[in-house]
């Protein structure tokens, strides 16, 4: 019997090894890892540079404190605003953990303004965290069924509904920002229509709210840039990052601009571990090595391909519902829940996910080369129209 809390399904497999796109069981079966660890690990496993940077740092200095200057952290801070035009950045530990930052920063941005019970307007299918704050701002009822009685200063809409924001301007004083992941991840691989991130951003201005955006997911070069964000020609207020952001080594960060940028003052938050040299000598490698090896552009053209590749095999498949994504971050919707495709996946050595039920979510490292997305497609391609058939 195990002595672990019962809180994961856990597939029937131990990893022992890993390089690049590929995992190593501990009987020596090797599996093909389109998941990266749920879109962290972007620079595949246990890149040669990334290893190196951990293990020096380590042999260096692992944690002192956020009581005295951390180099590091300055120079991470530094180098996050000069990519996504941020002016300041906290550091921790989750995207989790990022997103309280952005409500703590929200409720008191609006406690400045007088606005004494501060609400955030969130989205119907996001997802923000397991904390008693971010389950509450999540739009999914089973990661909040049986935690009641959940926070208040919260108010939800509909994902790509703009309109229905304004209806809420018009009533609501107590608004103070928008939470809203740039793609939804967990909520079925959604991408925002043409338009809705700019009309968020004119409403936030013409309100005076913030506009937060949760890149935990999406960012660090997932998309294709280094927020999805950017493929907006607009820019947040306050920016959540994580998963991707070590590339495997646990790093959070919530990021602000302008007046957001200056809402905490010392005593308002804090993290023990929050931005130490080994987390922080990991993210800046893993912003190094996605701009020497020009992840990026690789994860807009292998994403692109694998997704014509789908389309090619699926197309004409009934019960394929939709095909989409951006980068590599690629869903495929069929017409009834398929959760079972994971374990048939695993038993012919490949790591996908289904997500929001019926929608399989595949989240490569940005390391991918086409002969693995051809392999990738290939084995999901069989695995969907074997499926549909029965
Ligand atoms: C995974 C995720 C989170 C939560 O991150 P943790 O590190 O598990 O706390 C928050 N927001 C989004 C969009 C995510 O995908």
């Amino acid at each position: 019997m195990s002595n672990l809390m019962n809180t994961y399904m856990q597939l029937p497999v131990t990893f022992v090894k890993g390089d690049g796109m590929w995992l190593w069981d501990e009987h020596g079966k090797r599996y093909l890892d389109a998941l990266a660890g749920v879109a962290v690990c972007g620079l595949g496993h246990c890149h040669p540079k990334l290893v190196k940077a951990i293990s020096e740092q380590a042999g260096m200095l692992i944690h002192t404190s956020n009581l005295y200057h951390i180099d590091k952290q300055e120079k991470l801070a530094s180098r996050l605003a000069a990519l996504s035009t941020m002016d300041k950045a906290f550091f921790c530990n989750s995207g989790a953990e990022a997103n309280e930052a952005a409500i703590k920063l929200a409720r008191l941005y609006g406690h400045n303004k007088n606005i004494d019970l501060p609400t955030i307007i969130v989205m119907e299918r996001s997802f923000h965290g397991r904390t008693m704050a971010t389950l509450t701002a999540s739009g999914n009822r089973k990661v909040q069924a049986g935690f009641e009685p959940l926070l208040t200063g919260f108010t939800r809409v509909p994902y790509n509904d703009a309109t229905a924001i304004e209806k809420i301007a018009s009533h609501n004083k107590n608004i103070v920002a928008i939470l809203v992941e740039s793609y939804q991840g967990e909520g079925g691989v959604n991408l925002p229509q043409a338009n809705y991130l700019q009309d968020l951003r004119y409403l936030c201005d013409k309100n005076n709210w913030l506009l937060m955006l949760d890149e935990v997911q999406c960012g660090i070069g997932r998309s294709g840039k280094w927020f999805a964000f950017q493929h907006s020609a607009i820019t947040p207020d306050v920016m959540t990052l994580a998963k991707g952001l070590g590339s495997g080594f646990p790093i959070g960060a919530c990021l602000a601009k302008g007046k957001a940028a200056e809402v905490f003052k010392p005593g308002n938050h804090a993290s023990t571990f929050g931005g130490n040299p080994l987390a922080c000598a990991a993210a800046l490698t893993t912003l190094n090595v996605i701009e020497e090896e020009d992840l990026m552009r690789n994860a807009t053209d292998v994403g692109n391909f694998i997704r014509s590749e789908f389309r090619a095999q699926l197309d004409n498949v009934t019960g394929v519902t939709q095909i989409r994504g951006q980068g590599l971050m690629i869903g495929i919707e069929l017409s009834r829940p398929c959760g079972e495709l994971v374990r048939e996946a695993l038993i012919h050595g490949l790591l996908i996910n289904v997500t929001s039920d019926k929608v399989i979510r595949l989240l490569p490292s940005l390391i991918i080369q086409r002969d693995e997305a051809t392999q990738i497609v290939s084995v999901v391609s069989t695995l969907i129209k074997k499926f549909l058939e029965i």
